[in-house]
């Protein structure tokens, strides 16, 4: 029988005030997970006055403490590996193997939160009066509205939720509406760990309503979001509105150079991995070729027979390469960019095409274009599915310009064996992340992550920035001199 899973608030599950409902599907079957409910405004209320209770609870708790919660909790995720990463799979469709890594993601940012409970550094410095010292602590910002998308059902949530709790925050989550099921189960995970009541609230429905409540509620203090371009922007306005911190990680439209001098076997796998892998539903995904002329038409042949190879089907079979596509609205813009770029003039070199597995779910083929031109919308939209736009370049100037020449700037790559290449494509590719001889995709939870230009406003999540993003800088000014002295005032001492 399919569970209904009630709003979490205050520590209990409880009805929404709409009595609203909707199903959380599977989607290589469609097969219903389970009835998640609508929350009101109401209920977004309610959630912000129970975390605003629990972050009177959670700031009183040395940040140490607060770490062995986490340090529970990653222990749990790690027993429940496997059952969270085969729902998962049902959940969001991406084969066993990477709903095992986004588990496993999870499990290392929550280790790392965790570390930096003893690890809350600020800065000591000197004063320029005599018998002053001065220092910086960190200080929670309070509560923290969190909302994130689908395609890391836990790892996104945990990204943001660990280092939140560490800093002293208590957070209203608002997870996407195709993968809360995931959202529960971490939820689970944190209470058993032992995570007080009121410090993390979930509410679910959609983000045009429950989003943005959240997004506006005059209570919540910072939001840090996870997904599309015009939502981000949307929300970086309104957040402005009650002077909100706002942290935002976009989208992608993300470049892998391949010199003429690579080694083309080692291009070719990171390009079929870092464009197909997930379904090419990663902000990180491979979205743009961009080969030496020298190479190219050898690279586009052995591509094309590794492309045709991929088997697609429902994530749990073993023999499965590429899962489904996530939903329905999903697989229609997919198709619709590939109608873009027929009429654009690319060549359509492969795919294009839903498939028929006798399954009623969102199957589509590994896609191809060559002779994309940077203008075409194929080149610079985001298109968040298997499609691939090849371009040509004569050197490691015309390729970095047409790097850069996307409103985005979230990952990028190069593959050449010349370190001055490497080095070059370093400085001058505008990218929050730059590979070389690897893959756009497969981040590590100890380096900062995040982009430029359209894909950011300028925060990192994971790494030594994670902590930072939740917490509030306070300068510390101690006068042990026992006289007025006064700075920042002309003195001829
Ligand atoms: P999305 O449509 O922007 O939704 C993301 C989240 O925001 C969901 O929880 C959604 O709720 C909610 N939401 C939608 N409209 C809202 C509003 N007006 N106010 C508040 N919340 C709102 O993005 P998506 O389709 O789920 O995810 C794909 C996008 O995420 C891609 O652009 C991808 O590149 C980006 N992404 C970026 C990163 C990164 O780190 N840079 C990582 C992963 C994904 P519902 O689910 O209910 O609509």
């Amino acid at each position: 029988m399919v569970q209904d899973y009630k709003l979490f608030i205050g520590g209990e599950f409880k009805a929404s005030s709409t009595g609203e409902t909707f199903e959380d599907l599977n989607p290589a079957t469609l097969e219903s997970l389970a009835t998640i409910q609508v929350a009101g405004p109401e209920d977004v209320d309610r959630a912000v006055e129970a975390a605003e209770a629990g972050f009177r609870l959670w700031n009183e708790v040395p940040a140490a403490k607060r770490a062995e919660v986490l340090f529970r909790a990653a222990r749990i995720l790690q027993e429940r590996k496997e059952e969270l990463a085969v729902l998962m799979t049902e959940e969001m469709g991406k084969v066993l193997p990477e709903t095992r890594g986004d588990v496993q993601e999870a499990i290392d940012i929550t280790n790392y939160a965790a570390g930096e409970g003893r690890r809350m550094l600020g800065e000591t410095t000197t004063s320029e009066l005599k018998e002053k010292f001065c220092m910086t602590v960190l200080r929670p910002i309070g509560v923290v509205g969190l909302i994130t998308p689908w395609n890391f059902p836990i790892a996104i949530p945990a990204w943001k939720i660990m280092p939140a709790l560490v800093a002293g925050n208590a957070i209203v989550f608002k997870p996407a509406s195709d993968t809360p099921l995931l959202a529960f189960k971490l939820i689970e995970v944190l209470s058993e760990a032992g995570l007080p009541p009121g410090v993390i609230n979930l509410v679910t429905g959609p983000g045009g309503t429950v989003g943005k409540a959240v997004v506006r509620h005059p209570h919540i203090k910072a939001i840090s979001f996870t997904g599309s371009l015009d939502t981000g922007k949307w929300i970086m306005e309104e957040c402005s509105k009650t002077m909100k911190r706002v942290s935002l990680e976009l989208g992608g439209k993300n470049p892998v150079i391949v010199m003429d001098d690579a080694d083309l076997e080692l291009a070719l796998e990171g390009v079929l991995w870092g464009a197909f892998g997930t379904t090419g539903q990663r902000c990180t995904a491979t979205s743009r070729l961009i080969l030496h002329e020298k190479i190219k038409d050898e690279f586009i042949k052995r591509l094309l027979a590794k492309a045709k190879a991929l088997r697609i089907g429902e994530g749990l079979l073993p023999e499965t390469d590429i899962g489904p596509v996530i939903n329905k609205a999903q697989l229609e813009k997919i198709e619709k960019y590939v109608k873009i770029g027929k009429e654009e003039g690319a060549t359509l070199l492969y795919g294009g095409n839903r498939i028929d597995l006798g399954l009623p779910g969102y199957f589509f083929e590994p896609t191809i274009f060559t002779d994309v031109r940077p203008d075409m919308r194929i080149a610079q939209e985001e298109i968040f599915g298997p499609v691939l736009g090849v371009f040509t370049v004569s050197d490691l100037e015309e390729a970095i310009t047409l790097a850069n020449s996307t409103r985005y700037g979230l990952s990028s790559a190069i593959y050449t064996e010349n370190i001055g290449n490497a080095f070059r494509a370093i400085e001058k590719i505008e990218a929050g992340i730059t590979y070389v001889n690897a893959p756009t995709i497969g981040a590590e939870v100890h380096l900062p992550f995040g982009g430029v230009k359209g894909t950011g406003n300028g925060f990192r999540e994971a790494g030594t920035e994670a902590v930072k993003e939740f917490s509030e800088v306070k300068a510390v000014y101690i006068d042990y001199s026992g006289r007025l002295q006064k700075a920042q005032i002309d003195s001829a001492e």
